[in-house]
This record gives C-alpha cells, structure tokens and sequence, in this order.
C-alpha cells in the first residue's frame, strides 16, 4: 500500500533543497484534498547568503533550536510557504501541512490562525518543560499533530487522525 503522508514529507524535503539556510534545511509543503496548494523552505532574504553573512543576532550568537527566533532574520519553511500564499492569493484554509522539522511555536500559532487543520513533521526536537506544556496545548488545537519519521513503511497503516 502507498504511504500518502511518507511521501509528502518526502515531498517537504525536496522542498528544503530551496532553503539557502547555512545551518538547517527545512521544507513545508501544504496539501488540500490530496493536491499540493503551495510550498516553502527556510532562508534569508536574497540579498545575504546566510543568517551568519547578514549578521543575525541570533544565529552568530550560535541560537537553540526552538528560542529566540525574533532576533533572527531568516524566514521559516511555513512562513515562507503562508506568505507567498498571502502573495499569490491562494487560499490555505482547510490544508494539511507537511514539513521537514518539528514548527516552532511561532510557526504553529500562525499555522492554526490561517486555517491550517493538521500538521505531520519528520524531525523532532522539544522545549523545557513549561513551555513545552504551552506548545502542547497550542498543538491541541490541530485537528491532528503527528511526527512521522521518515522512511518507515507503516505509517500509513495505523494512520488515525484522517487529516
Ligand atoms: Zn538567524
Ligand atoms: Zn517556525
């Protein structure tokens, strides 16, 4: 049997081959009804090659997964990909998002506001104990949020959410 989420997190990383991020790749692809609405990956603004060239505060301070990200300049994976939606006005609403890493609070908070109801990721990471109880609960309001590690065949088997 094929694995639709399997390969739309595979979809997400080659979504990722787009970031010009030094320190990660990240890829978000968001799907509607079986169909790929829009995708996006992280960086920085064209004009540097990196955080650390454009002097970010965050990244040359040498930054945790996770914290700070509003003294950093680059643009996430799922904020790349609602902002270009936004550009192009192509509705999200309703969609699923696939991507690489697990999202950040931040990414997870805009997600849910622009209608986002599920959200699958491939790599984890998690937050000290208090504000990974906060994340938790904002994840809650998905209608499904799920890792999925990558190149496992069962996923779709025990698949439950029907996001
Ligand atoms: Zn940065
Ligand atoms: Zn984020």
């Amino acid at each position: 049997m094929s694995d639709p989420v399997g390969q739309w997190i595979q979809r997400a990383y080659k979504a990722s081959a787009a970031s010009n991020c030094v320190r990660r790749s990240v890829g978000a692809v968001l799907v509607r009804n079986g169909v790929e609405v829009i995708a996006g990956s992280n960086g920085v603004n064209r004009r540097f090659r990196s955080c650390l060239e454009a002097g970010c505060p965050r990244c040359t301070a040498g930054g945790v997964v996770g914290l700070g990200y509003e003294f950093c300049i680059w643009v996430h994976a799922e904020q790349d990909a609602i902002t270009r939606a936004a550009r192009d006005g192509t509705a999200i609403g309703g969609s699923t998002a696939f991507i690489t890493l697990r999202p950040c609070l931040t990414c997870l908070t805009m997600m849910i506001s622009a209608g986002i109801r599920c959200v699958y990721y491939a790599e984890d990471w998690s937050l000290a104990p208090e504000l990974e109880a906060v994340y938790q609960s904002v994840a809650g309001q998905l209608e499904g949020f799920e890792r999925v590690p990558l190149a496992q065949e069962a996923v779709s088997e025990e698949e439950s959410t029907g996001c």
